[in-house]
């Protein structure tokens, strides 16, 4: 158990949030081990237009249009750290929190996968992601703090 809680910022990113992801989050930041903010919630159109247009994003048909994703930062020292160690321990504490609330998961770290169901380390879930786009002749599109509620079960 951690002594982490959201802050004001990362409360507000949520309103608008399918209330079954809020849920992951808010027992997530209890089980982890590495403290995180919630850098987006719910985004505009124009606003994933412009995450597209630099790169930061590839589909304008984002599920964090219709409040169906969140991404979570690694908070360090006061400051938002896009740093993979760290990121993987938020990725354990979101696939816990889902696991006990039984609420399907996807990861942008392995986006082919049934994050719930999965058991293994999220650095090997990754890992076995990017060399599945490879063989495929793809490129491998890896986005560590999202998380979504799934498209086939939250239309
Ligand atoms: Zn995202």
């Amino acid at each position: 158990m951690s002594d982490f809680t959201l802050g004001t910022r990362s409360r507000a990113e949520l309103k608008g949030v399918h209330p079954d992801l809020v849920a992951i989050v808010q027992r997530a930041i209890v089980l982890t081990i590495q403290d995180f903010s919630v850098h987006d919630g719910i985004r505009t159109l124009a606003e994933q237009q412009r995450l597209v247009s630099g790169g930061a994003s590839q589909t304008l048909n984002s599920r964090h249009i219709t409040g169906h994703a969140v991404d979570l930062v690694p908070y360090i020292n006061g400051k938002l750290r896009w740093e993979w160690p760290p990121i993987y321990h938020i990725a354990d504490a979101m696939r816990l929190a889902a696991q006990e609330r039984d609420t399907p998961l996807r990861w942008g770290g392995a986006w082919d996968i049934d994050f719930l169901a999965s058991t293994e380390p999220p650095e090997d879930l990754v890992a076995g992601y990017v060399a599945r786009r490879r063989r495929a002749g793809q490129r491998a599109f890896i986005d560590g703090p999202h998380f979504e509620l799934p498209r086939d079960r939250y239309p």
